[in-house]
């Protein structure tokens, strides 16, 4: 099962809760960090980083000697990457997406295909805490890293979750990155359970209805995580029990959880209060996958 881990802005305690969950999770279990512009579950985990390669995105390059300015490719790229200007075809490679079309239309042959760095893909292992059999076992880490001036995020993130294995009974926490916009929408469109850790201020409640009204028309499970409760509001959980969207955790404010985030440890096993919220918030998730699969297609219960 893929649960994504999301937040309708920054600074909520996602990876926070993500790094604790990937540590205490009780089955084989792979943590992706796809907040590829900002990584830093790793810092969390700390795992064995056992291999980085380049990713890279396909984009056109001229043979100026062949083009004819025709301008079929121009008017093609719905990216506007491509523009006739007088007697020059101009390209703009931080605008292609990589599509392909041009590639394939031109009449000349005058465009071939060229590489543009996306970023780095970087995996390796870590240890959990807990596993059914109540050993640590050892977990999967993958993390995809933006190149520093790349603009698009989705083609690296889409190329991290292509190197997931697919292996059964594996489950997948995706760290995704904040807002609503397509890098966020990006991670979680594969999620069986979405997962959204808000604060009970104005400003968690004004993002967290923005991610739910992104999220929720992807028809997917969904429920709430109150981090840094008590310092605010009720806002949040009123406006979940309108929505009727679950509250699977209210994480209490508290000065252990911060001076344990400065020093990169995993509050989970940093501040021993939270141990049993965050396993009753696992508990709740892996209950919402397995209600979802049961609802969705009886047949697959029998293989979960
Ligand atoms: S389609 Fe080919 S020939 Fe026409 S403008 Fe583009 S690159 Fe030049
Ligand atoms: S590959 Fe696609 S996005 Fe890139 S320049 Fe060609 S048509 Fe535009």
């Amino acid at each position: 099962m893929i649960y994504a881990i999301a937040s309708g802005k920054g600074g909520t305690g996602k990876t926070t809760v993500t790094a604790s969950l990937a540590a205490l999770w009780d089955r084989p279990v792979i943590a992706v960090d796809l907040d590829v512009e900002e990584p830093n579950l790793h810092l969390f985990l700390h795992p064995e980083l056992t291999s980085e390669e380049s990713a890279c995105m396909e984009i056109p390059v001229l043979d100026a000697a062949r083009c004819t300015l025709c301008g079929e490719c121009a008017a093609f790229c719905q990216f506007k990457a491509l523009s006739v200007m007088g007697k020059t075809l101009l390209l703009f490679p931080e605008m292609c997406h990589g599509c392909g079309g041009c590639l394939a239309l031109c009449p000349e042959k005058a465009l071939s295909p060229g590489g543009r760095e996306l970023g780095q893909i970087v995996s390796g292992h870590f240890r959990t805490d807990h596993s059914s059999s109540g050993r640590a076992q050892d977990a999967g880490f993958l993390m995809g890293r933006l190149r520093v001036g790349e603009a698009m995020s989705p083609p690296l993130m889409r190329q991290v979750k292509a190197r997931l294995p697919q292996t059964p009974g594996t489950d997948i926490l995706i760290d995704s990155p904040p807002g609503v916009s397509c890098p966020a929408v990006n991670a979680v469109m594969d999620a069986d359970v979405i997962v959204l850790v808000t604060e009970p201020t104005p400003f968690g409640l004004h993002d967290f209805r923005l991610a739910v009204e992104a999220f929720r028309p992807l028809g997917k499970p969904m429920g709430a995580v109150v981090n840094r409760a008590g310092i605010g509001d009720m806002g949040v959980q009123d406006f979940c029990r309108a929505q009727g969207i679950p509250v699977w955790a209210e994480i209490p404010f508290n000065r252990a959880v911060a001076e344990a985030y400065s020093r990169g440890e995993v509050v989970a096993r940093a501040v021993p209060e939270l141990h049993a919220v965050l396993l009753a918030l696992m508990a709740r998730m892996q209950g919402a996958a397995a209600t979802s699969i049961s609802t969705a297609n009886p047949a697959e219960v029998r293989h979960a």
